[in-house]
This record gives C-alpha cells, sequence and structure tokens, in this order.
C-alpha cells in the first residue's frame, strides 16, 4: 500500500503540471513555482523569450520606448521584478503594485477583444484615433498619485539626467519634507508598469501644460511618461496657463490652497514650481466627442505658511516677472472667486 503524498514535492510530475497551468501567467505563482526546487525549475526549460515577456505583459509591466533587450534578458526581468516585489516595502510598489497591475490587465483584456490571443506584443491602441466610442474603459494607472519629481538644477550644467528626477514619493510626504535619495528607478516594478490598462502606444496630454505626445509602441511604461514629463519641467508658466491650472482643480480644491494669490503667482514661474506647489494625483481620460485626451490632475497638498520652506521652490524673482499687474489682480479675483471663469 503506497503512502499518501506528505508535501507538494511528493507529488507526481502530471500533478505538478497541472498546478502550473492554474499558476497561468501569474508572474509571483510562476517565480515560486520555478524558485522550489530542481524538479520544478525544470518545468520552465522550455519556457521562451515569448512567454517570459507574455507574462510580463500579463502583470502590466513593459519595456520603456528606448530599451531593446535582447531575447534572454525577458527572463531575467521578470526575476528582478519578482525579487523586487518581495523585498520592496513601498506600499504602492511591490506586491501591491503587481496584484494591482494582474487584475486591472485581466478586466482590459476581457474588455478590449482585440487585446487578446496576439502573443507577446499584444494590441496596444493610440486612444485619439483608434477608439470608438463604445470600447471599453482606458484606465490610467494609480501609480502616478504616487510619483513626485525633485527639483532639477537651475542651470544646464548641473542639471541631472531626466529620469533621475521622477521619486515614489513616501506615504504622507507633506510639502516640507525632503525627497528620498532614492529614484523610480531602484523601483523596476514601479517603473516598468504600463501608464494605461490596456497598455498604449500614445497619450496625448491637454492643456494647461504643453507635454509631448508620448510614444512606446510596445506600450506606454511608468518610465516613459516620467521621461517625458522631467523633460517639460522647465516649462514656463505664464499667468494666463496658471489661471486654467487652477481652474482645472475645480472650485473647491482652488480655495484648498493655503496661499494668497500673489505668493502662488511668484512662486509658480515654471511646470516644476506648479507639481511643488499642488499634489500631482495621476491622469484622467477624458473624451468630449472626437477629441479625447488625458489630463494631468492635480490636489492641493498642504503647503507650509512660507514658500521659502518649500525645498527647490523659486524664490520670488521680480527681475523674471513678465506679467502685469493687472494679471496678478485678475488670479487675485480669481482664487478669491474659487477660479471660476
Ligand atoms: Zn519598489
Amino acid at each position: 500500500m503506497s503512502s499518501s503524498p506528505k508535501s507538494l514535492l511528493d507529488l507526481p510530475n502530471e500533478l505538478l503540471w497541472m498546478i502550473k497551468d492554474a499558476v497561468g501567467e501569474h508572474l509571483l505563482g510562476n517565480a515560486c513555482f520555478y524558485l522550489l526546487c530542481t524538479r520544478t525549475s525544470a518545468f520552465y526549460h522550455t519556457t521562451s523569450a515569448a512567454d517570459w515577456q507574455r507574462v510580463l505583459r500579463a502583470n502590466g509591466l513593459g519595456l520603456a520606448t528606448y530599451e531593446y533587450v535582447d531575447e534572454s534578458e525577458y527572463e531575467h526581468i521578470a526575476f528582478a521584478c519578482a525579487h523586487h516585489a518581495w523585498a520592496c516595502t513601498h506600499p504602492h510598489c511591490g506586491r501591491a503594485r503587481l496584484e494591482e497591475n494582474y487584475r486591472l490587465m485581466g478586466e482590459a483584456t476581457a474588455a478590449w477583444p482585440t487585446l487578446r490571443g496576439d502573443g507577446a506584443a499584444g494590441t496596444v491602441r493610440s486612444p485619439h484615433f483608434d477608439v470608438a466610442p463604445d470600447e471599453g474603459a482606458l484606465v490610467p494607472s494609480t501609480l502616478f498619485a504616487h510619483i513626485a519629481f525633485r527639483a532639477p538644477a537651475r542651470t544646464r550644467a548641473a542639471r541631472a539626467h531626466t529620469q533621475q528626477l521622477a521619486y515614489l514619493r513616501p506615504a504622507g510626504q507633506d510639502a516640507r519634507q525632503r525627497v528620498p535619495g532614492e529614484t523610480l528607478d531602484a523601483h523596476p516594478v514601479a517603473l516598468r508598469t504600463f501608464a494605461s490598462f490596456p497598455p498604449l502606444e500614445a497619450m496625448n496630454v491637454d492643456a494647461p501644460f504643453e507635454v509631448p505626445r508620448m510614444l512606446n509602441r510596445t506600450g506606454l511604461t511608468a518610465r516613459d511618461v516620467c521621461r517625458y514629463l522631467s523633460s517639460c519641467l522647465d516649462q514656463k508658466v505664464y499667468p494666463d496657463t496658471l489661471k486654467d491650472a487652477l481652474r482645472e482643480l475645480g472650485d473647491d480644491a482652488a480655495k484648498g490652497i493655503s496661499w494668497d494669490a500673489n505668493t502662488v503667482q511668484e512662486c509658480v514661474k515654471q511646470m516644476r514650481d506648479w507639481f511643488q506647489v499642488v499634489r500631482w494625483t495621476g491622469f484622467e481620460y477624458q473624451r468630449r466627442e472626437r477629441n479625447r485626451w488625458f489630463m494631468l490632475k492635480f490636489e492641493p497638498r498642504a503647503l507650509p505658511a512660507s514658500a521659502k520652506d518649500v525645498e527647490g521652490l523659486c524664490s520670488p524673482d521680480p527681475a523674471a516677472d513678465e506679467e502685469t499687474e493687472s494679471d496678478a489682480a485678475h488670479l487675485r479675483v480669481s482664487l478669491r472667486q474659487g477660479v471660476s471663469f
């Protein structure tokens, strides 16, 4: 009489194969099964680069637009992300991010028939030209609500590479707190997360800020988006742009900015200043008849009493002011009225 199996490893190969099949394309499930023992790792000897690419994609992870990898690297990337997910303690990276990505990719695949059965690359779309009004939802990643930008150096000579500006905001960070030393590059799960579900090959961002059309033929990632936005941080913010940005906050939200209009206008000279005065909460996809855009969304953040306490924020520089006193007066009235035009 044979004894009953005492552990997973006592199971016959046929049953282990069934378990592997049940794991499907779940990244952490596959990583666990691979690392369990030599018997289970042997099940992956025939796993191709396309299979690993499909697993990455099913877990909402992609390559940056300028990133070219050898086929043999997909497996390495998959395990690097799995190991990071187990080790990372940031509440919006790690395992929590992977689980959300996996769920959103599953929902996107169910809602978009053209995403099914297209192999490892899948089908990505331009929401501005290819999407019919009755097609499935485009869901921007919630990751962006937890990304901020450190202030770039004011002079080109001292400026850091733009990719080194984005970082995952620590929970509860306010405008006075110093930014963490590590950048988004230290979080491969967050860095590789698709910007939207389903993944898109193009995103257009509407006014008030001028953001170039963001492109990645294999699906825009958080890394792509942060690179594009970082390259815009020096963009000058004119009074009308600031007025539009405040209006987009919404009446109640604009009233939540604790500084007076003069202080806001004196401090927000460039796009990077706006990102420090308010909190970036991510993207919203808007379908307005034929025009479909993503909007950058912001909300008020806790500001210290003095603008000088915000690290890296412009100090008022009257010599650089190009706006007139009437612009400032108009903005003051707008803020008082809750920015309704
Ligand atoms: Zn992380």
